[in-house]
């Protein structure tokens, strides 16, 4: 028989799996609330202007598709150090960063995880209780054993920061503990600044490695302000290893545009990091994909196009803001006796609201999806679509 004869069925990704069960409802009406994606008030996945103009200045001079360096374009890879270091920072003046292009956030993940895997092969790896779920997955599949660290908690539908705090000062030594820089997923609750100074400062103590995922800048409050926490960890010295994406900063979901930066303690050093990095590329996939980054590299080092990507990134934010507000005064009308005031205080593109899987369970008996934890998608609500999503939600409680 064949060694594939006996392989068992994996288990369907189950925020994949709402998708198919979405695409499947003939309902003209169904509302999907289970994505990751942004959509824009005529739920669709908007086409940015500065990518269109990007690509449009990139198609007059066609370049032949030669390989890539392994670590990627040179111009993305400086770009994205300024992007998420600041243009000033120190790191990129001492050459103490480098910086990887990757296929998207999740590529810059497991890259991260292979290194870590090999130089620091006894570490457990903390997650934040809960994340995002593919970071369990993908560091266990590098080999890792993975933690949770106390995160969540429903009763203030905030962060239960004692017990994170508590879990993360009884981290071994050598521990990578991956963070999720600004608009967590799944619970769209973060860190005040003052807490993240006392998480660095845990950090620090214990001797752990900072491992910062990044998939949402500009998102939260501003492309500066959700990448203050990376400059604090910076000031505060150590090692750091940052995974962002562009996939929803720059729509660009399926170029696969991302970057791992890891900070070290000097030029000389971080030269013998990225000689190790561009090893696990090579044996992965040998060099990354041109278009996505040619494209974030040129709106970033363009000046009329960056400042084009900076207001559209403002319009996308604004626009979950406002989806926010219109859920809390519109759920308090049809509502009242529960208070959704905490959707408000969460950030970024998703909310825990608070549904039990039970009550999802009947919001798809009117066609409309979310995850069974209770995790909805901000950003997939608009004008046309909210006042549905608020009756039914009312209608389930
Ligand atoms: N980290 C987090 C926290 C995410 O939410 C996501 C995307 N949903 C990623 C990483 C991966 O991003 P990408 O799609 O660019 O691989």
């Amino acid at each position: 028989a064949s060694i594939f004869g006996a392989i068992a069925m994996a288990p369907r990704d189950p925020i994949l799996g709402i998708t198919e069960a979405f695409n499947a409802d003939t309902n003209p009406a169904k509302i999907n609330l289970g994505v990751g994606v942004y959509y824009d008030d005529n739920g669709k996945v908007p086409l940015l202007e500065c990518v269109r103009k990007a690509e449009a200045m990139l198609m007059e001079q066609p370049a032949p598709r030669t390989y890539l360096p392994i670590e990627g374009l040179g111009t993305y890879d400086k770009a994205v150090q300024e992007l998420v270091f600041g243009a000033d920072s120190p790191v990129i003046q001492e050459k103490r960063a480098i910086t990887v292009q990757a296929l998207g956030g999740t590529g810059a993940l497991k890259i991260g995880a292979d290194f870590l895997k090999r130089f620091s092969p006894g570490s457990s790896v903390y997650i934040s209780d809960p994340s995002w779920e593919n970071h369990r997955a993908l560091f266990e599949s590098a080999g890792f054993t993975v933690k949770n660290y106390a995160y969540y908690d429903p009763a203030t539908h905030g962060v239960n920061f004692e017990g994170m705090l508590a879990d993360l000062r009884n981290m071994p030594e050598g521990a990578i503990v991956v963070l999720h820089a600004c608009c967590h997923n799944p619970t769209g609750a973060d860190l005040s600044a003052e807490q993240w100074g006392e998480v660095i400062a845990a950090v620090q103590q214990n001797g752990l490695i900072p491992f910062l995922d990044m998939a949402y800048q500009g998102f939260g409050s501003g492309i500066a302000e959700d990448g203050a926490v990376v400059r604090r960890f910076v000031e505060a010295g150590g090692p750091l290893l940052v995974s962002n994406s562009f996939s929803k900063s720059f729509s660009l979901y399926g170029e696969r545009v991302g970057a791992l930066s890891v900070v070290l303690s000097s030029a000389e050093e971080a030269a013998r990091v990225l000689s190790q990095l561009k090893r696990v590329v090579r044996t992965n996939y040998s060099n990354p994909p041109v278009h996505g980054g040619k494209v974030v590299a040129t709106v970033l080092s363009t000046p009329e196009l960056r400042q084009l990507w900076e207001d559209e990134l403002a319009g996308m934010r604004v626009r979950i803001k406002e989806m926010r507000e219109q859920l809390v005064t519109k759920l308090a009308e049809k509502a009242p006796r529960r208070d959704f005031g905490f959707v408000r205080q969460q950030v970024g593109m998703f909310s825990y609201s608070g549904l039990t899987k039970e009550q999802v369970g009947k919001l798809r008996e009117e066609s409309i999806y979310a995850v069974d934890t209770g995790r909805i998608c901000v950003a997939a609500m608009n004008s046309k679509n909210i006042d549905r999503v608020v009756d039914a939600i009312a209608k389930v409680l």
